[in-house]
């Protein structure tokens, strides 16, 4: 046998003991069963990632907007390596502790929004917002009003998969696989800031977060949870002036307010925090992700020590919640050094950067495609929507699969997006690494108009 026919049969073997052996995440089974794995990945290196026939793509949406420091950084993996071998596990269960969860617990508090300054340890997103939701209802809980319980989340909201994020998430898909949500999670609608503002004669009052809060009554709710910028739901940047009066409507009716920053932490938008490009600090943060650019699994909910010293105050035993692999070593040590890599090389200015690059890029596209439309982006965490009629807002009929047929298309061209098209929407998803340079952004411009030249030509 050739070299080259060794390598397809290899090929062949992993994708019939995927088909066999593998139940994947997020992916239709029927399709991963007749059609097998569309892509095996098997290396990475800076913003490119190849897959075992040796195909090279440009990871146009950092994975799961997660690979914020690119692919391949040895000083990550020696920093892991180092680490497995001084302490392999350490539990903080039982009042233990070891030295780089304490480092990694300081680190997040020098560079966190306001009084955040301590953290708890999670392994991902979904274990954060499930946190950060137990501790407010504990709170609450504790301070004898076990009524004030209510979670307000808004729709195209996306949190996680748990039982509890899948309740406060907003996406209708993400829901298919539950009978029913967990009790106390209501949905408001996005995006509202004159009727959070108190415009009650607004059409949308009774959908929004205050007409909720009205409704259901102040001493009911325990928090408000939501993105800075909704990614899932369709890269969604709330509008000037919104995060700011959600933090004074919970203010108001003394509501915590929780920011899942899973996506926009760590530099992804152009600021550290996304937060922080509206000058609000919320009382619990979600982080994960960014937090070690995906080399290893890490998630964290942050608080103030106010908030903390409130919660020991009122305690009487232990707050019953941790996983087993809270704070774990490897993955501190190496968040630790992700977040180094972030700051010395400049990667939030270069987020920001690049990604008015990337904005402007999108623009063009408008430009020149009229199928293109709200193209919008901070830092580099992007997308823009694909329309039948734009000026008259009509969408392409569900059947014609736009999003994803570009997207296909820009996969034939080595570059991996990704399309949202929840809720009928048609958007196409561009996040790629914080390493980026301009020629990279240039070219991911490049592929995507010559895709949507292609998804034209088929249906105009
Ligand atoms: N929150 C947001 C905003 C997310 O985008 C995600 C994942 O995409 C999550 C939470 C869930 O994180 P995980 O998949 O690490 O559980």
């Amino acid at each position: 046998m050739t070299k080259s026919a060794a390598a397809e049969n290899s090929v062949k073997e992993l994708r019939e003991l995927d088909k066999k052996h593998f139940l994947h995440p997020t992916t239709p089974i029927k399709e991963q069963q007749v059609e097998g794995p569309e892509l095996i990945f098997e290396s990475g290196k800076g913003i490119r990632i190849t897959d075992v026939k040796g195909d090279e793509y440009i990871d146009g949406v950092s994975s799961l907007w997660n690979v914020n420091v690119g692919y391949g950084r040895k000083e990550l993996a020696e920093t892991a390596s180092e680490q497995i071998m001084k302490l392999s596990y350490g539990s903080s269960f039982f009042n233990q502790s070891h030295e780089v969860v304490i480092r990694l617990a300081t680190k997040l508090a020098s560079i966190a929004p306001g009084d955040l300054d301590v953290s708890f340890f999670t392994s991902g997103g979904s274990e954060s917002n499930e946190t950060a939701i137990k501790i407010v209802r504990h709170y609450w809980k504790l301070k004898g009003q076990p009524e004030k319980r209510l979670i307000i989340g808004l729709e195209n909201g996306y949190h996680g998969v748990t039982m509890g994020t899948t309740s406060a998430t907003g996406v209708p898909e993400f829901k298919n696989m539950i009978t029913e949500i967990a009790p106390g999670f209501l949905h408001a609608l996005p995006h509202q800031t004159e009727c959070e503002k108190g415009d009650k004669l607004h059409p949308n009052y009774e959908r929004s977060i205050r007409g909720i809060i009205e409704k259901e009554g102040p001493e009911n709710i325990a928090a408000v949870i939501l993105e800075p910028i909704q990614g899932v739901g369709g890269v969604n940047i709330p509008p000037e002036g919104y995060l700011k009066a959600v933090r004074e409507l919970c203010d108001e009716h003394d509501i915590f307010m929780i920011t899942d920053e899973v996506i926009t932490g760590f530099g992804r938008t152009g600021k550290m925090f996304g937060v922080e490009h509206w000058d609000v600090v919320p009382d619990l943060m979600s982080v994960a992700k960014g937090i070690t650019s995906g080399y290893i699994q890490l998630g964290a909910v942050m608080m103030s020590s106010r908030l903390r010293d409130e919660l020991a105050d009122m305690s009487e035993g232990p707050m019953f919640h941790g996983f087993t692999y809270s704070g774990h070593p490897t993955a501190c040590a190496v968040a630790l050094k992700n977040i180094e890599i972030v700051e010395k090389e400049g990667l939030v200015e270069n987020a920001r950067e690049m990604g008015e690059e990337l904005l402007k890029g999108l623009k063009y596209l408008e430009e020149n495609h009229k199928i293109t439309a709200k193209a919008r982006g901070m830092g580099l965490m992007a997308g823009i929507e694909l329309f039948k009629d734009r000026d008259r807002g009509e969408g392409f009929a569900p059947e014609l699969f736009a999003a994803p047929t570009v997207v296909a298309a820009c996969k034939q061209r080595n570059l991996i997006l990704r399309p949202l098209i929840f809720g009928g929407m048609n958007a196409v998803a561009i996040a790629p690494p914080l390493i980026s340079q301009k020629q990279d952004i240039e070219t991911i411009i490049e592929i995507l108009s010559d895709s949507i030249n292609e998804f034209e030509q088929k249906v105009l």
